[in-house]
């Protein structure tokens, strides 16, 4: 079977774009209870940003803090509660930061229009009835989060996405300007995200041409931003870095995360780790794994003279590492496409549990 791919419905990209959201959303404002919900990181609250959200009298604009935690299914449960109990079904919801806001979004715009917890929801093709117009604005570039068809949630069970065709967001407007102000550490972090995602998508048995023809786009772009003689924070390359990401993407549609992405989910789970963070702490131990790939990620890492720790295991309990290598584990269709359909043959919970031990 292959798989049939719910895309994006609509893309503007450009420095200054956002400015066009009013004339987008205007005519899905006669849709349900005729107002809008707009998701704002809390970065934006009293920036030059927040007087440039086109909210009308009727809408709500919830700023959510997004610097501790990654979505979790009680925090949409409770925004889901509280919108509808306040205002009925809304029109549609914007969302606009980075890949927490994006996920919020997608799983707020999918959970509206579903029964119970999201919790339910969290895997594959669950939701009953299509969610409601939903619009991503993203503002760090390197999940791909603006594009994939998953939103991300960790549940008192799992980290794992709700995944369906109502997922995708019906917009994005990709304005680079909008990047200008992530910290240093977190454009790296969130920036590497999406190199990672080149490197997993095309080292594993479902790469093919689709995946590659945006994967090799998004790496080529990942090395000007990263590597190239005008490498670093600047408008010119926030334009490329969010094209990266949004390829970065598109080229997983069409392929899968790897061993980077299975530690990191671990990670993240038991720690709290956020993902980007994450995503890197347990490349720089993948060497037997994705041998060029890390060598050329410690140029990136230290060319911008970040200061990733190493040494964090000594600080683990056993039972930690334990949980850490079952979450991983459990993720198999990651492995599947890195390690192949043997895949059970070639690696055991000892084996994840030493690579956490080398982090
Ligand atoms: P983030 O959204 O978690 O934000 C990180 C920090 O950057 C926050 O403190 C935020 O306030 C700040 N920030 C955001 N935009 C800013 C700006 N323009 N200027 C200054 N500060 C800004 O970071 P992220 O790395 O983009 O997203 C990580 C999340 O994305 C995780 O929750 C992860 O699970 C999810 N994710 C989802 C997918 C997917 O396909 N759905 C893929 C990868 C990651
Ligand atoms: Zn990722």
């Amino acid at each position: 079977m292959f798989k049939n791919i719910k895309n994006i419905d609509k893309i503007v990209y450009g420095t200054g774009s956002f400015d066009q959201l009013d004339d987008i959303i205007g005519p899905k404002r006669e849709e349900n209870n005729n107002y809008f919900v707009f998701l704002v990181d809390d970065f934006f609250e009293g920036k030059d940003l927040e007087k440039r959200i086109p909210a009308k009298k009727d809408d709500v604009v919830k700023f959510i803090f997004t610097g501790k935690d990654e979505p979790k299914t009680g925090q949409i449960d409770k925004l889901k509660d509280e919108i509808l109990n306040a205002k009925g079904l809304p029109s549609g919801v914007v969302g606009i930061g980075g890949g927490s806001i994006m996920d919020i979004a997608k799983s707020l715009s999918v959970m509206f229009t579903q029964e119970g917890s999201s919790t339910l929801y969290q895997g594959l093709n669950l939701a009953k009835n299509p969610g409601i117009y939903h619009v991503g604005v993203p503002t760090i570039s390197g999940t791909g989060a603006e594009c994939s068809t998953t939103a991300v949630l960790t549940g008192p069970e799992k980290k794992l996405g709700i995944k369906c065709e109502y997922t995708p967001f019906d917009q994005i407007i990709l304005d680079p300007e909008l990047t200008l102000t992530v910290p240093a550490n977190q454009w790296f972090y969130t920036g590497m995200d999406c190199y990672i995602h080149c490197v997993e998508s095309s080292t594993g048995r479902l790469y093919n041409t689709f995946s590659k023809a945006y994967g090799d786009t998004a790496m080529d772009l990942c090395r000007d931003v990263f590597l190239g003689e005008n490498s670093g924070q600047s408008p010119e390359n926030a334009e490329k870095l969010m094209v990266a990401s949004l390829f970065g993407g598109l080229s997983l549609s069409y392929s899968e995360v790897g061993v980077c992405h299975a530690l990191s989910y671990g990670l993240s789970y038991v720690f709290g780790t956020r993902h980007g963070f994450a995503n890197c702490i347990a490349f720089n131990v993948l060497e037997d794994y994705y041998p060029d790939a890390v060598i050329e990620f410690r140029e990136m890492v230290h060319k911008h003279q970040i200061d990733l720790p190493t040494n964090l295991s000594k600080d683990w309990t056993e039972e930690q590492i334990t949980r850490m290598a079952e979450i991983s584990y459990a993720l198999s269709h990651m492995w599947d496409h890195a390690l192949g359909s043997d895949w059970k043959e070639k690696l055991t919970l000892d084996m994840i549990r030493k690579l956490f031990r080398r982090m």
